[in-house]
C-alpha cells in the first residue's frame, strides 16, 4: 500500500470508466486507486447499451459460454470460471440495481434502464478516486513505478490496469487509445477490426427486404478454400446482411468473402427430394405449389422468384433439370459477396486488441512488463450478443482486481 504522501502517487491506476474498468475499481478496496477517465461520465457505453437496457449478462450455465467467444474460448475460461454470470448478478443486485431474466436467457436491471447498471458501479467505486474528462496520452514505466500522463497533469503508481476499451463507436471515447499505450510499453497488438457487425453485400437484389428478417437460415462462409457453416436468425437491411447470425460470426467475415444462404434450415438433399416427390406425386400443380410449402416469408418469397412468374406457373411435372437447379439455388444456396463490414462508427464491438499470448489467463497480468494488467475489451476478445461482452467486461475487470490484491497479499 502507498505510504508516502506524494499526492500523485497511488497504488493503482486505472485507465478508463467502462463496464471493466469500474468493475476492477469496485473491487479493489482497502487501496489507493484512481480512475482515469476521458469523457466528462463514466459509463457512457453501458449507457449506449441493449438499446439503453444493458443486456449486462446471459442466464444459464457458464460452462454454455465459453464457445460464444470465437477463437478465445480457452483464453476467457479462467476469468469467467473465477467470476461468473451469477456472482455479477449478485453484485448488482447488492448494490441496488435488481435484475430480470427473460425467456431467451439475456439479463437486464429489472428497470430496463442501463443508467441503473451505471449507477450501480459508481456506487460500488465511492471510496475510489474518479477523474473525469482527463485523457491518459502516455504511460512509461521505470522498472519499478508506471507514470501515467494526462492532458491536465502526471500520476504514479506500481500497478497499471488498461480497460480502454476498443475502437467502436468512437464518439463514446473508445479510440483505441489502449492499444497505443500497450504498444508503448512493448505489447504486441492483433489488428483490430470491427465486430457485431452487419455486412454490406454486392448484390442489391435483395435490398427490398430492407427490415424483414428469417428466423433460422443456414449462412455458409466461404473464405481461404474452407467453408463454416452458421445458423440463427438472419435481417436484411438496407446495406445488406444483420441478424444474430451475421452478428455473431462477422468476426470471421472480410470484404470479398463470399456468402451462401439456405433461406430454409434444412439439407439441401432433403428439399430436393421434397421437390423430386412433388414433381411425381403432383405433377399437375403448379412450381408455386412446391414454393408455398417451404415455409418461407412470403415477401422473401416473392423476391426470390419475381424475375420468374413464368416458372412458377409451370407445372412440377414439366420443369427441367436447369428449372429445378435454378429453384434450389435461390431457396437452398442464395450466393452474396461481401463488399464491405460496417465500420467501427457502428459496430458494437472490435475485433483483435492486446495479442493474449502475452496475457496470464488467469489474473490478465502482461507477461511483458510487471505490474501492468488489461479487462474488457481492449484485449484480444470479443463475445457473441446476449451479453457475453459484458460479462467478459465484469469477469476480466474481476480477475485483475483479484490477481493485484493477491500479489499485493492484502486482506478484503
Ligand atoms: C451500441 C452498443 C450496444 C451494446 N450492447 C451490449 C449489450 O447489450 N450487452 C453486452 O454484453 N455488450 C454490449 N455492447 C458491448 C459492450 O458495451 C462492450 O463490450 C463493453 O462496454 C466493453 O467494456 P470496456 O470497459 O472494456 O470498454 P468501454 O465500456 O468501452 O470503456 C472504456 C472507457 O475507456 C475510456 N478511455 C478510452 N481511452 C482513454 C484514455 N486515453 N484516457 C482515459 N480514458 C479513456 C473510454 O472513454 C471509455 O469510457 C454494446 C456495445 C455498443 C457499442
Amino acid at each position: 500500500m502507498v505510504k508516502s504522501g506524494d499526492k500523485m502517487m497511488y497504488d493503482v491506476i486505472i485507465i478508463g470508466a467502462g463496464a471493466a474498468g469500474l468493475y476492477c475499481g469496485a473491487h479493489l478496496k482497502n487501496l489507493k486507486v484512481l480512475i482515469l477517465e476521458k469523457n466528462q461520465k463514466p459509463g457512457l457505453k453501458i449507457l449506449a447499451s441493449g438499446g439503453g437496457q444493458c443486456n449486462l449478462t446471459h442466464g444459464g450455465y457458464i460452462n454454455a459460454f465459453y464457445a460464444k467467444y470465437g477463437a478465445h474460448k480457452s483464453f476467457v475460461k479462467n476469468a469467467l470460471k473465477s467470476h461468473d454470470n451469477k456472482e455479477v448478478v449478485r453484485f448488482f443486485q447488492s448494490n441496488g440495481c435488481k435484475v430480470l431474466e427473460r425467456e431467451d436467457g439475456k439479463v437486464f436491471p429489472a428497470s430496463l434502464k442501463a443508467s441503473d447498471v451505471v449507477k450501480a458501479l459508481i456506487k460500488s467505486c465511492s471510496d475510489l478516486q474518479m477523474n473525469y474528462g482527463e485523457a491518459v496520452k502516455e504511460v512509461e514505466h521505470d522498472g519499478q513505478y508506471f507514470s501515467v500522463i494526462t492532458d491536465h497533469a502526471s500520476y504514479k503508481a506500481p500497478f497499471l490496469v488498461i480497460s480502454t476499451g476498443g475502437k467502436s463507436y468512437p464518439t463514446l471515447g473508445t479510440t483505441g487509445d489502449g492499444y497505443i499505450l500497450a504498444k508503448d510499453l512493448g505489447h504486441a497488438i492483433v489488428s483490430p477490426k470491427p465486430g457485431l457487425t452487419g455486412v454490406v453485400t454486392k448484390d442489391k437484389a435483395l435490398s427490398s427486404l430492407q427490415g424483414v428478417s428469417v428466423d433460422d437460415v443456414e449462412l455458409t462462409l466461404f473464405k481461404d478454400g474452407k467453408a463454416n457453416t452458421f445458423c440463427g436468425p438472419l435481417l436484411f437491411t438496407h446495406f445488406g446482411l444483420s441478424g444474430p447470425v451475421v452478428l455473431n460470426n462477422s468476426r470471421y467475415m472480410n470484404k470479398g468473402d463470399q456468402l451462401s444462404i439456405n433461406f430454409v434450415n434444412r439439407s439441401s438433399n432433403s428439399i430436393e427430394n421434397e421437390l423430386l416427390e412433388m414433381v411425381h406425386g403432383f405433377g399437375d400443380k403448379p412450381v408455386a405449389y412446391w414454393l408455398n410449402q417451404l415455409g418461407l416469408v412470403d415477401t422473401l418469397k416473392r423476391t426470390l422468384f419475381e424475375q420468374d412468374e413464368i416458372l412458377k406457373q409451370k407445372k412440377l411435372a414439366s420443369i427441367t433439370k436447369e428449372e429445378r437447379k435454378l429453384l434450389m439455388g435461390r431457396v437452398t444456396s442464395y450466393k452474396l459477396e461481401i463488399e464491405s463490414l460496417i465500420g467501427y462508427q457502428n459496430a458494437m464491438v472490435t475485433v483483435g486488441g492486446i495479442d493474449l499470448t502475452e496475457v496470464d489467463p488467469k489474473r490478465l497480468a502482461s507477461k511483458v512488463v510487471e505490474g501492468l494488467y488489461f479487462c474488457g475489451e481492449v484485449l484480444d476478445v470479443d463475445g457473441d450478443t446476449g451479453g457475453y461482452n459484458l460479462q467478459w467486461a465484469f469477469s476480466s475487470g474481476y480477475a485483475v482486481a483479484n490477481g493485484i490484491i493477491e500479489l499485493n497479499k492484502i486482506q478484503r
